[in-house]
């Protein structure tokens, strides 16, 4: 490894010209973690401290309990982080072969199924939603497959009905990667109540944050059952293991953390909606870019607000666009690429040449621009106007 590639992008030095200089410093962050107010945690964690019970207890209770009832479904059990949440739930359903995924998503989606002793089969997305696509799983589908595994991409809600359609056709389990969508809607129907079971993350960046968590939702009471004997490495009290688990409790304290981010969360919801509204609104016009389709009466988190840049007719790439951003203290992320398939981790897991179009046509393309709940109008309006900017640049030169 080379010294450049060891430092932090913050003190990376760019050579221009021949005049070394330093980068700009970032003044808009791609997101900042929606982290509550410390006056709401304050008691929860005193009392934490001086009750003794500092995982696995009433606060972890509590918590499920509100989630249940904020999305309607039968359980939800609270877990380490979401990526434990999958491997527990793909295990606890005694699964075998192969699980369909999008290859388009984040790294731990894939991770979980291989860490459940189970192989990832990599499916094509949609074009136009970036979510898993139902006829992509049906060709994708072979003899081993047991399950299919979805994401809902940036809070966009996945299509639901053929996904279940495909499922039970095929006799294929359905599971969620619910990582982004915590409040995310399908019509009028909350994300959390499709399919066997969906996993939410509870980590900075997502909607409900407890620092570090998950939440395993499903209607499913024998399932959730050996989700909670699961998290506790499968021991439902008397040692005599009835699965083989992992330890995926989650603490009180980040209980604690999660009860006081659910109190805000419709607000913040509605002002991610907001911001992406305006994004959209003033990116409309520029030639060359587009956005991923929430199907109208869905409504998204905007996890992340991501963008399509077609590399001919805005003039430039969308890493080019990242990197003039960056110049200018704009910091963004390329959510998703590489795609999965195509990282070195997965070369032998996944060694099949994949047919994969419209993922590699988006990992292309994307770019997230930067998106949190406090964010500013006019922090968007400096954005687009960067945007805006490099793309009449191009069209000069
Ligand atoms: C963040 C994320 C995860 C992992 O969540 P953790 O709680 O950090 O384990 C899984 N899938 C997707 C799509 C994510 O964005």
């Amino acid at each position: 490894m080379t010294s450049a590639s060891q430092s932090s992008s913050t003190d990376r030095v760019i050579v221009l010209d021949g005049v070394a200089t330093t980068p700009a410093p970032v003044s808009v962050p791609v997101a900042r973690a929606d982290a509550p107010e410390p006056a709401a945690v304050v008691a929860a964690v005193e009392e934490i401290l001086r009750s003794g019970q500092l995982t696995n207890g009433t606060h972890v209770r509590e918590l499920e309990r509100l989630t249940a009832e904020y999305l309607g479904v039968r359980h939800c059990i609270a877990v380490s982080s979401c990526t434990s949440g999958l491997m527990l739930v793909l295990r606890a359903s005694r699964l075998t072969g192969d699980v369909v995924i999008p290859s388009f998503s984040f790294a731990a989606t894939a991770h979980a199924v291989v860490w459940a002793g189970l192989r990832p089969l990599f499916a094509d997305v949609d074009p136009h939603t970036l979510t898993l696509s139902p006829d992509a799983v049906r060709r994708a589908a072979g003899v081993q497959t047991s399950a299919i595994l979805a994401t809902h991409t940036f809070g966009t809600p996945c299509d639901v009905e053929h996904l279940q359609g495909v499922a039970d056709q095929l006799g294929l389990r359905l599971f969620f990667d619910a990582a982004h969508a915590f409040g995310s809607r399908r019509g009028t129907r909350a994300v959390g109540g499709f399919g066997d079971a969906e996993v939410f993350s509870l980590s900075p960046t997502k909607l409900l944050v407890a620092g570090e968590g998950g939440l395993i939702t499903t209607d499913d009471d024998e399932l959730a059952e050996r989700c909670r004997i699961g998290r506790d490495y499968g021991n439902p009290g008397d040692y005599d293991c009835r699965l083989v688990g992992i330890n995926g409790r989650m603490s009180e304290f980040h209980a604690a953390v999660a009860q006081a981010s659910l109190v805000t969360l419709e607000p913040r919801i509605a002002r991610r909606n907001q911001l992406a509204r305006r994004y959209h609104r003033l990116l409309a016009g520029v030639p060359g870019l587009a956005f991923p389709v929430v199907h109208p009466g869905d409504r998204s988190t905007f996890k992340d607000l991501t963008i399509l840049v077609d590399p001919v007719a805005f003039g430039t790439d969308a890493a080019t666009l990242a990197a003039r951003l960056r110049d200018r203290g704009i910091d963004t992320r390329r959510y998703y690429t590489p795609p999965i398939h195509r990282m070195a981790a997965y070369r032998d897991v996944a060694p099949q040449p994949y047919h994969l179009p419209e993922t590699e046509a988006a990992a292309g393309r994307v770019l997230t621009l930067p998106l949190w709940s406090s964010m500013d109008d006019q922090d968007v309006d400096r954005v687009v106007a960067a945007v805006v900017d490099i793309q009449s640049g191009t069209v000069l030169s």
